[in-house]
């Protein structure tokens, strides 16, 4: 399943690169050399988590491995790349750590809170929305992009479908443990809600129609339709908010007010927007937006 799963991630690369211009299919492939700046002589208040992840040179994240622009493992290297990555780079090297110190781990949607809870992750940056339900149980730096869900559809669209309540009386895919599935079981309970651990299964599932549609964040999607032009359309009609944070764990207040310190930084001296241009934006062609306020609840 794994090798299924990489293989389709790097045809989806492959095609991403050869419908860029060279420039973007060059920033692409300079995403996967980036290392984010390193401070030096970095000094924490013993006791917190930046002085203890900052000893031991070393932080444990973790992110998607199959969303193209966010979080696509690189089969060669066996690293991730994409926007996220980018940004968990941001947070390392600002607490003195190289991007080759980095410890990436795959978290799907459904594991991302319990991974931060049983502590197998420092931090998650996965396309992970920020919502009240997994506050009560991790907490939020950020956020540090917004996406919106959305859907996906066969090229041509052939079942007509233009927003959620089309859904219904479709078969559309999702994932488990994501906040678009919620959603369609929350409020268009007449769809048929198929539903896997990663998204990548959602789009094969497309491809073969097996299903009518797949739904979750806008930019997910992008990535998806880059990797299967000819296969696949957005509808492009946004309905949620998605404000993407950083997991880390519930009551860390100096970590979580230290990466919402630094998120300003890379916003401010343009990090944030250089990462974006190099991963998502060389995907979706488009600038980087305004970044959001972080939220310091
Ligand atoms: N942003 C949504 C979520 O955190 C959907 C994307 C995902 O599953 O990673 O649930």
């Amino acid at each position: 399943m794994r090798i299924t799963r990489y293989a389709a991630a790097v045809g989806a690369l492959g095609l991403v690169l050869a419908g860029c211009s060279s420039e973007a299919g060059q920033q692409a492939e300079d995403a996967a050399e980036n290392t984010a700046e390193v401070a030096e002589d970095v000094d924490f208040e013993p006791g917190t988590t930046m002085a203890e992840l900052s000893e031991a040179g070393a932080i444990t994240v973790g992110t998607k491995y199959d969303q193209p622009g966010f979080g696509l493992l690189n089969p060669q290297t066996q690293d991730p790349e994409g926007f996220d990555v980018e940004i968990a780079k941001i947070v390392a090297g600002e607490l003195g750590i190289e991007a080759d110190a980095i410890e990436w781990t795959e978290t799907v949607s459904a594991n991302r809170e319990p991974f931060i809870q049983n502590g197998q992750v420092d931090i998650v940056v996965a396309t992970y929305t920020i919502n009240d339900t997994r506050k009560q149980v991790v907490d939020f730096a950020g956020p540090y992009y917004v996406a919106g869900q959305d859907i996906m559809v066969a090229a041509g669209n052939p079942e007509g479908i233009q927003g959620p309540e089309d859904l219904v009386g479709k078969t559309v895919c999702s994932v488990e443990g994501s906040t678009p599935a919620q959603n369609i079981r929350d409020n268009y309970a007449g769809a048929n809600l198929v539903t896997y651990d990663v998204y990548s299964k959602c789009a094969d599932d497309l491809a073969n129609g097996n299903v009518q549609a797949v739904t979750t964040d806008n930019v997910i999607l992008t990535g998806l339709v880059a990797g299967n032009p000819e296969g696949f359309e957005l509808v492009g009609n946004p309905f949620t908010e998605e404000p993407y944070g950083i997991g880390l764990a519930l009551g860390d207040t100096e970590f979580r007010d230290f990466i919402n310190d630094v998120l300003e930084d890379a916003y401010e001296d343009g990090r944030w927007a250089e990462a974006w241009d190099r991963t998502a934006g060389a995907i979706t062609g488009e600038e980087a937006p305004e970044p959001p306020a972080v939220d310091r609840y």
